[in-house]
Parts: C-alpha cells; sequence; structure tokens
C-alpha cells in the first residue's frame, strides 16, 4: 500500500499542563512535516513524517491536508480509512468530532462533519456522471465485540467475508442518507447511544474503538456499471500502557484487549506497507475485530491516513514516544 498519510498533532496545553510549573514543552517545529522531541531522558529526537500539526493548526488545515483527498478517492469508489490514534486526552475526538458533531462553529468542527459536507458536496457536483446512493453505519469495539450504535438491540455483530462484497458486517444497520444534515443526524443519534452503553456498561468511551463507516455506490447514468467505495473513519480507544501497578481486573483485561488489537493494526499496517506488491506476504487481519473490520479499506487499491494524536507536554513524554514510534512504523 503506498498510499500512506501520516501525521501528528500536538493539542495546545491543557489547564492542567500549564499549571503544573515542572512540566514543560517537548516538541519544537522544525519544518512542513520535521520536528524535535525531546524524551523522557531529555534526548532530542528528530521525527519526519508527511505532516505535522501544532496548537494553532486550525482543523480545517488537518481536514484538508489528511482527510479530503481520502473522501474524494471514496467519492470515485477506492476505499479509504483515516484513523486518530493516542493516549487518551491527547485529542483524538476532538480531531474526529471536534466539540460536537452538529451545531458547532465552523472552525473547530471536526474532521468527521467535514468529510461528511465534502462527500455531498462532492456528489451533488457529480449528478450528470452517476447516481449516489450512501449508507452510513456505526459500530464500536470494546473487549472484542462489536455493538452496532444504531441500533443498541442487536447482539454482538458478526464479521463476515464473502466473494461479491468482501467484509461484510453481518446484520448491522445501515441508514441510507441523502444529505450532510441527515448524515449528521444519525451520527448524533450513534454518538448517544455510545454514551448510554459506556452507563450501562459502566466503561468509558476511551476504552473502545469507534467505527464510522460511509458505503458509497455509484451507479454509471452512461453505462450499468456500478462501483462502490468504503470510508472508514476510526476514532481509536487510548493507546496508553496499563499502570503497571493500579491495574487489575476488568481494567487489566480491557488494556490488554487493547493492546492486542492496536498492535494487531501496527502489525497490519507495517506489514502493507513493508511488503514490496510482487511478494504475497501474509497480513494478519484475523489478529483481531479492529483489523478484520478494516480489512478491504486497508489492503488492496486503497488509501489511508493515519492522525498521531499527542499532548506536547513534557510530563506525557514517553506516551507520545510511543505514539510517534506507532506512526513511523506506518511508514
Ligand atoms: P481523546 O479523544 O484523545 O481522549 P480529546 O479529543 O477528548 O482526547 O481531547 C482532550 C481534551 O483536549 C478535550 O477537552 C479537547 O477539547 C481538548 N483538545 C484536544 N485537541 C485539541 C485541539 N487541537 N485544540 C483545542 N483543544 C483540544
Ligand atoms: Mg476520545
Amino acid at each position: 500500500m503506498s498510499n500512506v498519510t501520516v501525521c501528528a498533532r500536538f493539542r495546545p496545553r491543557s489547564s492542567r499542563e500549564l499549571r503544573d510549573h515542572r512540566d514543560g514543552v517537548c516538541v519544537r517545529g522544525i519544518d512542513a512535516g520535521t520536528f524535535v522531541f525531546q524524551d523522557d531522558k531529555e534526548d532530542e529526537l528528530t521525527f519526519s513524517l508527511d505532516g505535522v500539526f501544532y496548537e494553532d493548526s486550525p482543523q480545517a488545515a488537518v481536514y484538508e491536508f489528511l482527510a479530503l483527498p481520502i473522501m474524494r478517492d471514496a467519492v470515485n469508489a477506492i476505499n479509504g480509512t483515516i484513523i486518530t490514534y493516542g493516549q487518551t486526552g491527547a485529542g483524538k475526538t476532538y480531531s474526529m468530532e471536534g466539540p460536537g458533531i452538529q451545531d458547532c462553529d465552523d472552525h473547530n468542527k471536526g474532521l468527521l462533519p467535514r468529510v461528511v459536507d465534502g462527500m455531498f458536496g462532492q456528489i451533488s457536483s457529480s449528478k450528470d456522471i452517476a447516481n449516489y446512493t450512501v449508507k452510513l453505519s456505526m459500530v464500536e469495539i470494546y473487549m472484542e465485540k462489536v455493538r452496532d450504535l444504531l441500533d443498541l438491540s442487536k447482539g454482538n455483530i458478526q464479521i463476515k467475508e464473502t466473494k461479491t462484497q468482501g467484509i461484510l458486517l453481518s446484520g448491522v444497520t445501515e441508514v441510507p442518507v441523502s444529505d450532510s444534515a441527515e448524515a449528521l443526524q444519525h451520527l448524533c443519534t450513534g454518538l448517544a447511544n455510545r454514551a448510554v452503553g459506556e452507563t450501562q456498561m459502566n466503561m468509558s468511551s476511551s476504552r473502545s474503538h469507534c467505527v464510522y463507516l460511509f458505503t458509497i455506490q455509484q451507479d454509471s447514468v452512461k453505462d450499468k456499471r456500478v462501483k462502490t467505495g468504503k470510508l472508514i473513519l476510526l476514532d481509536l480507544a487510548g493507546s496508553e500502557k496499563a499502570d503497571k501497578t493500579g491495574a487489575e481486573g476488568r481494567v487489566l483485561e480491557e488494556a490488554k484487549t487493547i493492546n492486542k488489537s492496536l498492535s494487531a493494526l501496527g502489525n497490519v499496517i507495517n506489514a502493507l506497507t513493508s511488503g514490496s506488491s510482487s511478494k504475497v506476504n501474509h497480513i494478519p487481519y484475523r489478529d483481531s475485530k479492529l483489523t478484520r473490520i478494516l480489512q478491504d479499506a486497508l489492503g488492496g487499491n486503497s488509501r489511508m491516513a493515519l492522525l498521531c494524536c499527542c499532548s506536547p507536554s513534557t510530563s506525557n513524554a514517553s506516551e507520545t514516544l510511543s505514539t510517534l514510534r506507532f506512526g513511523m512504523r506506518a511508514k
């Protein structure tokens, strides 16, 4: 897979980080893709990625650089995935959603509502070429179980592979959406359901992966050709290591499961980016629900963008370093 974009995004310092006078900033920008990072041993490491965004980088800049090209291709039937990765509190959900999905000011709007707007904008300007049908599904992966966020009454969703349609979430709700407002409405329902589930199961959303899946089908007006693009946005569970001393019982189980699925994701991306196209190398999709769901949106002729979300503070340097290492492995 040659079409991989890896970026880092450093959020502004939180009020807690700003209050602590021993806490400093561990990142210094060099150019558009290069920065110097000071690790927890105060060694300076230089990182070069496709792009780097700092605290004053607007949401629109992240969207245009990282998500817009993938959205555009997905409308043209090339599968794509946009992923936010990082420790809890690093800015994954802010980047993905913004402060809210609906009624958010233009400046703070996240990738998801921007992708939705862009997608329907492009669809309406391609009306003379094809008729489009867009469907939305939304699932959450928690402890290797897949929950339908558009219908909480459904049990664990099974993942199937078919010859004609590729990877399928068996029986998952697929709502047809015909414009931005409708899509945002359903996304809000899904997020509200996610919050309900969190309370019911007494868990935190930072412990589950949230998958937004758009299936974009185009029926050519000239001939009978039907093409489909899958566009997946993925807000991952926090990548932080479990507190070695404190974690036990369910917290430890959660941490182990997240760790396993994130390393499976890393392994799949690594296998895809390091394998030469002539060699059929084994891609370990089956190692987790997460990689299984992403299988046909990651392999083959598809595109991926990875946003490594980071705290800029020295107090988080060791987690930030492991986030940046994950990003480097994807290159
Ligand atoms: P995560 O989803 O990775 O756990 P959040 O997206 O919830 O983290 O971010 C944690 C906090 O930091 C939130 O209050 C969020 O609004 C704020 N934040 C994160 N990134 C930014 C940013 N780029 N600009 C402004 N605030 C941000
Ligand atoms: Mg979050």
